[in-house]
């Protein structure tokens, strides 16, 4: 019998974890059941992958700048990455502006609803509006400071520091460069046989990714609130879908317009790392298995995967900035106000950084709405109103974030000549 590709078997695993979900909840203990038993393997899949992410950053980092063998390349490299980057993550946010101007989805929204979700979620908007004060009322410059560490092993020690990681794994590699070959090459096989063992490792770990997604999905679905809230925020939610539904078709467009790659093509190879990061909705949990794929299944060079991926992982979130701005504006709507076409523009520069500035984790993107929030000067209270339908919403935008770090990385291979055949089938 031919065996089972991956994404159908992660796809089973998601579908089996609803409907046990669905099963448990009929029942009174069903919902500790599922939490006490069935939850905690979810965390030890999403763990085994977080904590091959600081290797692989800093093995595969390294030996994708030490391959380049040359500085100006990595500059150049360096200056299309965050560009192309850039260019996608305002297309998205202009699209979610466009749909949420359109559709409306604020004036859906009843009076009553409106009135028992800010009073329902308003402890739970509280927390993330104070989150988010820790990091408004910091320097300008801050994040820019924040990219160098102090210290490499406290760095590598916190998963919500990646990108000093990664600065600090560009640094090597540049000196490795710079110093004399003999000098520098028992390094370089370090980090290159470290690198190959990562990989290994992640298609071990893949093999029970049915299992954990089941997991992840069974614990999702009992932990979720009342279907009726969810239809009540509908057309907000549908708002959102069919914008980064958009954006993945601008992404096909792009990849076949740049590589002559075929969607189908570019779904095969990349659809176990996007249902990854549907279940977990962590880009950054997602890192290991995207550079997998995008190396192995869609033929992108180690040496640009290395580079634009994990930068990627942690600054590229089209589907986040595209969800930002139609949040901001829905809960605007909701709110009756009226936004110039001026505010407007605004929130596209402020979900733009905002959401480079969210970290690759489950929740982050609504912490960061709040400046948007604040800058476009709509209520942050209205985070309430979202609250109950943002965590399948994060899992529709990680998706997204995840397949547009692919795009850009299929994109730069091209340009420097080296995108190639993919040496496995999906
Ligand atoms: N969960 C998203 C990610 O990891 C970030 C967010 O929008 O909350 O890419």
């Amino acid at each position: 019998m031919k065996k089972l590709a991956l994404h159908w078997k992660i796809l089973l695993g998601m579908a089996m974890g609803i409907l046990v979900a669905i099963l448990l909840i009929q029942f009174p203990f069903g919902k500790l059941f599922a939490l006490n038993w069935i939850k905690p393997f979810g965390n030890i899949f999403i763990n085994a992958l977080k904590v091959i992410a600081v290797p692989l950053i800093l093995a595969s980092l390294i030996k994708g700048v030490t391959d380049l063998k040359d500085i100006s390349k990595l500059s150049k490299m360096g200056f299309k990455t965050i560009g192309l980057y850039l260019i996608t993550t305002v297309i998205a946010v202009s699209i979610g502006l466009v749909m949420v101007n359109i559709l409306q989805p604020g004036d859906f929204l009843e009076q009553s609803t409106k009135q028992e979700l800010l009073k329902n979620f308003e402890s739970e908007a509280q927390s993330k509006i104070e989150m988010a004060e820790s990091q408004k009322s910091q320097s300008p410059l801050k994040a820019i400071e924040d990219i160098v560490p102090s210290n490499i092993v406290k760095a590598a020690s916190d998963n919500g520091n990646m990108l000093q990681v990664i600065f600090f794994a560009i640094l090597m590699g540049i000196g490795l460069i710079l110093i004399p070959q003999e000098k520098a090459k028992p390094l370089i096989d370090f980090f290159d046989s470290l690198n190959e063992l990562i990989l290994k490792i992640i298609d071990l770990i893949m093999k029970v990714a049915p299992f954990g997604v089941f997991a992840l999905m069974t614990a999702l679905v009992v932990e979720s609130p009342s279907v009726d809230l969810f239809k009540a925020l509908g057309i907000y939610a549908l708002t959102v879908i069919l914008g980064l539904a958009v954006i993945m078709l601008f992404y096909f467009f792009l990849v076949y317009v740049f590589t002559k790659k075929t969607p189908k093509f570019f779904i095969n190879g990349m659809l176990p790392a996007q249902l990854l990061a549907f279940s977990t909705s962590s880009s950054a949990a997602t890192l290991p298995v995207t550079m997998e794929r995008v190396e192995e299944h869609l033929g992108v060079d180690e040496e640009v995967a290395s580079f634009v991926l994990p930068i990627g992982a942690t600054v590229n979130m089209d589907g986040t900035s595209l969800y930002q701005a139609v949040a901001a504006v829905f809960i605007a709507q909701a709110f009756g106000m009226e936004l110039s076409l001026y505010t407007q523009l605004g929130i596209i520069a402020t979900a733009t950084l905002a959401s480079i500035g969210s970290a690759a984790v489950p929740g982050a993107g609504m912490v960061m709405l709040v400046i948007v929030l604040a800058q476009a000067g709509i209520p942050e209270a209205g985070l309430a109103l979202i609250f109950a339908i943002d965590r399948p919403l994060d899992m529709f935008r990680t998706t997204i974030n995840v397949t547009g770090d692919a795009v850009v990385a299929m994109i730069i291979a091209k340009s420097e000549g080296l995108l190639h055949e993919p040496k496995k089938e999906s």
